[in-house]
């Protein structure tokens, strides 16, 4: 490993991730599992095992439950201004450690250098803004309609929050929840996914320099996470249950939540559309493109899955779009070059080439890309597929991977009703230069969030989430983010 000498852990005593062990971090005490199993981590770049973290069992989750507990009281009796002053603690350590975080998630994850920094950065805000969010909840007075009373609304912290997160953005899901549940006087038990728990446990470490209180987060891996988790929601302390990633895990979630009535955040899977009509600035709409594509090698729920292209416009952006994708540069996400890197596994990999495989085998034309290289780790190449068939799979699954599928359209009314025709409604892209077009086609997608000539929307100050089964609720954004941590409480008043 190539890590700089003022890595984050080196700082920690009992916690040293260059002889690769980490601990369960439980009130505020690294800790191995109870069992002392532990779960390799891999390098996808290279496909060697890199690190271990503990494999925690059911009396470790519990203990964590125990752990969030213990500090509920004191955090959400803690002043705003106070628990502000930590937020905004923990956002400054983030950009004061950037560099070494984001070698840390390229490592385990694989993903380009500069997409890292690109996560930190946007991890690290999602502290900031909550910090600003903290001191700004409010309540509500007013007189019944009736005039007998008074009515007063007060908003309370839920209570423990248990936070499950998916490895694409190792960092970001994982403040994009922490940061509000904390700012509304929260305490949490995070449970990142086990592909890339280095990042989530050298958080931690940072949260405890910044001031947060022992038992306020507490963080396990496991390779057992249904039955701990419903071990955990079975809990009566556990109020809420906030959750990334895919939409079928999503769906088993909900179905054990509803047996304890435990409320629900849901950010699951998207398929985005990207919309290209005739009269787009096709500079535009290529960079767009890239962007909502490539970033994060297409391992992101607001990935473009689709991109439909009008006729008059279509072989100049197919061409346009081969050119920028085959000239990309593939390598291992640490190195300074890398614009590509590797998959999360093999198992993701595979996936890729079976879409792949489909769609060409109902007609698609591969422009660039297309198979898998001889090479070590888990590398997919950069690839344009045209004229692939509405009823391929990757029209309907999520591809998660570098790969730039185009369908051509002819109307306004086609193009939407190929946007709509997934179960899925997180993101979608659209790409005119007639505004009037954009906002009567963007109300017409069903999506809880569209980039209007852009391809990039995630932005902490902005409520993030789907419709249909791309999810529940909201992250980010001026009170939703925060509102999915507390509950309002209702008082009846005669004075
Ligand atoms: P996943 O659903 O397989 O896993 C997500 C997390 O859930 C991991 O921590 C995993 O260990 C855990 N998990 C798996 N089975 C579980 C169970 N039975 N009980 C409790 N926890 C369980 O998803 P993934 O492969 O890690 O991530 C990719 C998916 O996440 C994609 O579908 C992507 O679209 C979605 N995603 C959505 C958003 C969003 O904001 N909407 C953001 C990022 C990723």
């Amino acid at each position: 490993m190539n890590l700089p000498p003022n890595a984050l852990w080196i700082d920690q005593d009992d916690y040293d991730v260059r002889g690769f062990s980490h601990g369960l971090y439980i009130d505020g005490r690294w800790r191995p599992s109870s069992d002392g199993r532990v779960i390799g981590v891999v390098d996808p770049s290279s496909g060697s095992v890199i690190a271990a973290v503990p494999d925690a069992t059911l009396d470790d989750a519990l203990a964590a439950v125990d752990a969030a507990a213990k500090a509920a009281t004191a955090w959400r009796e803690t002043a705003p201004r106070k628990r502000s002053e930590i937020l905004r603690r923990c956002f400054e350590l983030m950009v004061e450690r950037s560099e070494t975080l984001a070698m840390l998630i390229s490592l385990e994850n694989g993903k380009a250098l500069r997409d890292a920094r690109g996560e930190v950065a946007y991890a690290a805000e999602f502290f900031r803004w909550n910090a600003e969010e903290a001191v700004r909840i409010t309540g509500e007075f007013g007189t019944a309609p009736s005039g007998t009373n008074r009515i007063v609304v007060d908003y309370e912290p839920i209570g423990i929050c248990v936070l499950i997160t998916p490895w694409n953005f190792p960092a970001a899901m994982a403040t994009r929840k922490i940061a509000p549940a904390l700012a509304a006087g929260c305490t949490v038990i995070l449970k990142p996914a086990s592909e890339t728990p280095l990042t989530a446990y050298a958080l931690a470490a940072l949260y405890s320099e910044a001031g947060v209180p022992a038992g306020v987060v507490n963080v396990l891996t496991t390779t057992s996470p249904g039955p701990l988790t419903s071990a955990m929601l079975a809990d009566p302390r556990v109020r809420k249950l906030s959750f990334t990633g895919s939409t079928g895990v999503g769906r088993t979630l909900l179905g054990e939540a509803a047996k304890h009535v435990v409320s629900c955040s849901m950010e699951l899977g998207g398929n985005a559309p990207f919309v290209v009509f005739d009269d787009a600035d096709l500079d535009a709409a290529l960079d767009g493109a890239m962007i909502a594509k490539m970033r994060n090698a297409g391992e992101a729920c607001t990935a473009a899955n689709r991109i439909y292209v009008q006729s008059g416009i279509h072989d100049a952006f197919a061409d346009g779009l081969r050119e920028r994708m085959a000239a990309l540069k593939v390598g291992p996400g640490m190195s300074a070059d890398t614009e590509c890197g590797p998959m999360i596994t093999r198992k993701a990999v595979d996936k890729i080439d079976r879409l792949v495989k489909d769609a060409v085998g109902r007609g698609a034309k591969v422009l660039c890309g297309g198979s898998i290289p001889e090479e070590e780790g888990f590398f997919y190449p950069p690839t344009v597929l045209s004229q692939v068939s509405p009823d391929a799979d990757m029209a309907h699954e999520e591809i998660f991977g570098p790969v730039a599928p185009i369908t051509r359209f002819e109307t306004e009314a086609e193009a939407i009703m190929h946007a709509n025709n997934t179960e899925y409604g997180l993101a979608a892209y659209i790409y005119t230069r007639d505004v009037g077009r954009g906002l009567r086609v963007a109300s017409r997608i069903e999506a809880g969030m569209i980039g209007l000539n852009r391809g990039l929307m995630s932005d902490p100050a902005a409520p993030f989430g789907g419709v249909k089964q791309s999810g529940l609720g909201r992250e980010g954004g001026q009170h939703h983010g925060i509102a999915e941590f507390m509950e309002a409480k209702y008082i009846a008043v005669t004075f």
